[in-house]
């Protein structure tokens, strides 16, 4: 049978930090911990295994799960020397959740478990603190209701109508009604009847007892923490972070230590660094008489860890440091351990009970684009870690926010801020008010941008977060749930702005005198905390020398070749600053799109309405110095780099003239009547335009329009050289299926390239390749390369001809398919290695049994996808390309395939 517990603690530990699929995060780190010899207090991990378990059977624990808990809890007990339920010394536990991969705040956890009748007496005398033991139970009937009695059994009431607000609000009548101000105010006595109040509450609202009895109060609570794995939050975190449902969570039981027990005692989270700069600077916050959650639920302004941790904030509180320098010195001494043990930025959870240190956890922190990328560099420097592991330390992902906009330094100097709050994740946001999570999802799927301001940082808006642009509260602090969950993102967010008043049912919030309501337009600088009315202007995150360094490293540990797919010199020049080592995808019709097209449109229009080769072939001519300018232009602007030019591509009719002023120039030009040019248009007309007469299809009915374009190349090329440059030009015929059509085109490509030679005096070299699109092509695709010297993969329409799914139309059914667990993600926008990737296998190895020397790579959007990069990478092909701002996140990406690679 499997083992489905796992002990830690000083008398012993069975797991350690490389067993997180089973144990978890949580699990595995605090078994490490427990080895490292730092304070843990004891417990044991129930797996991930024993959840999938306790699901396949409906719910149920597993067979044996009962003696090996009990077993587990005896030694627990040993090493504590107290013993869970016993009335003279009794042993309290935690009950906690704990994936394989951190999901902060998203699952459940409840404290102070093993608190009753018969151990209420026991613990007040022996802590000889009455206060302390009504404040761990007022704590536990709330978490127990919330988490065990109510979202466990799957309840789900209306906003603002859960038990734990109700119980809140119980709370908050006793405070007003004595006038207090601080849950640390109420006594021992205010305590005991609050917890009376509570229990009765929860008989009324869920007509159940709460439990009296300890064991049932453990078993409850771990199935409850269990069931989280599939609560609401839970599952829409997953959705997003892309985490598969099966991988279920673990159970950390742990013994409780106290940081209510009064004025020695304490309780706090830390960052081994700054996770929003990445400075090496001990970053935290902590509470006294408090216990953990309270940090992060925003209920009091946390203290800061050390003075380099003050901010506008909490500068007037009293730091850790001066507090108590021997417990500091302690911490310091933890995290310096932990820094290079796990040689990575730690974000660590502890308590001081009565004036002892103890740690409750430690995992990897997450961290911002900029701090990853200024961790990495400086654990680099400091010879905590290689280059290679620098490479893999930052997520491709993260660069788009490194290259995001921030709110222009100049347009800033002459805003007025009208409110401040904590700098919790970095970079600009700018748009309307919302104040729901529901709201911003809204707004988001009608295309506005939304800042999302909130009372306070909960994570039940995860979702709306998602959606936000930026997200403003007027309560929580750095480490608070939301903030991590900003940052992970990294996204722009300010928490604990303090003088925001939010009226929730009125939609408005008033800072001071100014007030404001939803739909108003907002800006936050996330970097600095500071909120603007009205839009300020944004830029491009300025040039960071550090980042050109790391992209260095990246680019040395690199073995796949990086392009861009630009149509224009100026998207050329600027991909080629993001490290573009030549164009993967030059559309030769984007010369007829957009301003400045007006001239060229016209000879093309002229083109496709003429009636006859004479006419057609004139009017070839007429397109020609355009079609080459453009080459030139962006050969010029790729010196020395490949680019490959595609072959008129898109059927003809997308160009026809349809405005009545369009249709009457074309008339006068060609010299017939509007009804003529109208006949023309319409004889045009395809049912299935996409499979239609468009690509080399067009290129061989029109052959003297196949001439033309690579006469153009071949033109443009040889004057560049002339000139002293060094043009790397390669045409790619598009949307073929068979090598007939490759064949067909390679003897105009052979005489063009010697009349031009012959005529220019310069030899100009030139591939001759051939997008693989269609099924048919990736099949036949050994026959394709014995004419073909280059393959780029087409995956939009290889994706779209591969599945059936039209591109154009799949936003109809694609949230359904999503929603569904049918397809697990879009594969428009990231590679169907199972399906579409086999086309690509196979092509990659039937084209390189015919032609060694194949070149090979992709052109479609998932190629600036770090997972079909990645995908690419294995595959064998030379380079991927992708729209210019993209080209860091391929390199990084490409990298990081490398390194994987050589572990
Ligand atoms: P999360 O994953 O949401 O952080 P945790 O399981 O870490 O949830 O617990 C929530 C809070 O309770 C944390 O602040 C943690 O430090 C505290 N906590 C958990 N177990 C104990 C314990 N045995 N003794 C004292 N505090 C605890
Ligand atoms: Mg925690
Ligand atoms: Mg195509």
């Amino acid at each position: 049978m499997a083992k489905y517990v796992y002990g830690f603690g000083p008398t012993g530990t069975d797991g350690d930090a490389s067993m997180k699929n089973l144990l978890g995060g949580k699990g595995a780190n605090l078994a490490e911990m427990a080895r490292l010899g730092l304070p843990v207090p004891a417990g044991f991990t129930i797996t991930t295994d024993c959840c999938t378990a306790y699901f396949d059977e409906g719910g149920n624990f597993p067979k044996g799960l009962q003696a090996e808990v009990e077993a587990a809890l005896k030694q627990t007990e040993e090493a504590m020397q107290m013993k869970y339920g016993d009335p003279e010394n009794p042993l309290l536990i935690s009950s906690r959740s704990g994936a394989r991969q951190s999901m902060p705040g998203m699952m459940e956890t409840v404290l102070n478990v093993g608190l009753c009748s018969a151990t209420i007496p026991g613990l007040v005398k022996k802590s000889g603190n009455e206060r302390f033991v009504y404040d761990a139970y007022r704590r536990l009937i709330t978490m127990y209701s919330d988490v065990v009695m109510e979202k466990a059994e799957g309840l789900e009431p209306e906003e603002g109508k859960g038990i734990r607000v109700q119980l809140e609000k119980l709370m908050d009548a006793l405070k007003q009604q004595k006038g207090y101000r601080s849950d640390t105010d109420l006594t021992a006595d205010d305590l005991k009847q609050l917890c009376e109040a509570y229990k009765a509450k929860i008989k009324e609202v869920l007509g159940r007892e709460f439990p009296d009895d300890a064991k049932q109060q453990l078993w409850g609570a771990v199935g409850a923490v269990f069931k989280s794995w599939n609560g609401k939050r839970a599952v829409s975190y997953r959705r997003i972070e892309g985490i598969p449902d099966d991988w279920g969570t673990a159970v950390n039981v742990q013994s409780m230590v106290f940081g209510n027990m009064g004025d020695t005692s304490a309780t706090g989270v830390a960052f081994t660094r700054n996770p929003a700069t990445g400075e090496n600077k001990f970053y935290g916050e902590w509470l006294i008489n408090a216990q953990g959650e309270d940090v992060v639920a925003g209920i009091r302004t946390p203290s800061p860890l050390n003075e380099e941790t003050k901010n506008e904030q909490n500068q007037h509180l009293s730091s850790l440091e001066k507090e108590w320098p021997p417990l500091y010195q302690e911490l310091v001494d933890i995290r310096d351990n932990l820094e290079k043990h796990y040689t990575d930025m730690q974000d660590i959870e502890f308590t001081i009970q009565e004036g002892r240190l103890y740690m409750l956890q430690c995992r990897s922190g997450k961290r911002t684009g900029t701090a990853a990328l200024n961790m990495a560099m400086e654990m680099l420097d400091e010879g905590l870690i290689d280059e290679r592991t620098a490479v893999m330390r930052v997520a491709p992902t993260q660069l788009d926010e490194l290259l995001h906009p921030i709110v222009d330094p100049e347009a800033e100097k002459s805003a007025q801020s009208f409110v401040s709050g904590l700098p919790a994740g970095p970079g600009g946001a700018c748009g309307q008010i919302v104040f729901t999570s529901n709201d911003a999802v809204k707004a988001a799927k009608e295309g506005k941008t939304c800042v999302l301001v909130r009372e306070e940082t909960n994570p039940e808006d995860v979702e709306g977060m998602r959606a936000a642009e930026g997200i403003l509260t007027a309560r929580g602090g750095m480490t608070s749930h939301a903030a991590l969950v900003a940052r992970g993102w990294g996204k722009c967010c300010i928490v604990g702005a303090g003088e925001l008043k939010i009226d929730l049912d009125a939609r408005t919030m008033t800072v001071g005198g100014k007030s404001f309501k939803e739909g108003d337009v907002i800006t936050l600088n996330g970097t600095k905390g500071l909120a603007y009315a009205g839009a300020v202007k944004m830029m491009d995150a300025t040039e960071n020398p550090r980042f050109q360094e790391f992209m260095k490293i990246v680019d040395k540990h690199r073995t796949m070749g990086v392009r861009t797919n630009a149509d224009t010199p100026e998207d050329a020049k600027l991909a080629r600053d993001f490290g573009a080592e030549g164009i993967g995808l030059f559309r030769t019709e984007h010369m007829f799109y957009g301003a400045g097209a007006d001239e060229a449109l016209f000879q093309l229009r002229k083109m496709i309405l003429s009636g006859n080769d004479e006419e057609r072939n004139a009017a070839i001519d007429g397109l020609a110095p355009f079609v080459k300018k453009d080459i030139k232009d962006t050969l010029e602007a790729m010196d020395t780099l490949p680019v490959t030019v595609r072959l008129l591509d898109p059927p003809l009719h997308e160009f026809a003239p349809t405005s009545e002023g369009a249709q009457a120039a074309m008339a006068e030009a060609l010299g017939i009547t509007v009804d003529e040019v109208q006949d023309r248009v319409d004889s045009l007309h395809e049912v299935n335009p996409m499979m239609g007469h468009r690509g080399v299809r067009l290129g061989i009915t029109y052959t003297t329009l196949t001439e033309m374009q690579i006469r153009a190349i071949f033109e443009a090329a040889a004057e560049l050289q002339k000139a002293g440059k060094n043009p790397k030009p390669e045409i790619m015929v598009p949307v073929t299926c068979t090598v007939k059509e490759l064949d067909f085109v390679k003897p105009i490509f052979d005489r063009v390239k010697q009349e031009v030679e012959q005529q220019s005096g310069v030899e100009v070299d030139c591939l001759y390749g051939t997008m693989i699109e269609i099924p048919r092509a990736a099949l036949c695709a050994d026959k394709m390369a014995q004419t073909a010297q280059f393959f780029s993969f087409g995956t939009n329409d290889l994706t779209q001809m591969g599945f059936g799914f039209s591109r154009d139309d799949i936003g109809g059914f694609l949230h359904d398919y999503l929603d569904e667990g049918i397809l697990d993600a879009d594969p428009f926008q990231t590679i169907d290695q199972e399906g579409v990737g086999q086309l690509i296998q196979m092509s990659v190895e039937k084209g390189r049994a015919t032609r060694s020397d194949l070149k090979i790579g992709i052109c479609g959007e998932q190629g600036g996808d770090p997972a079909s990069v990645d995908f690419c990478f294995k595959t064998g092909l030379n380079y991927v390309s992708c729209s210019p701002y993209r080209v860091p996140i391929a390199r990084l990406a490409a990298a990081q395939a490398s390194v994987k690679a050589q572990k």
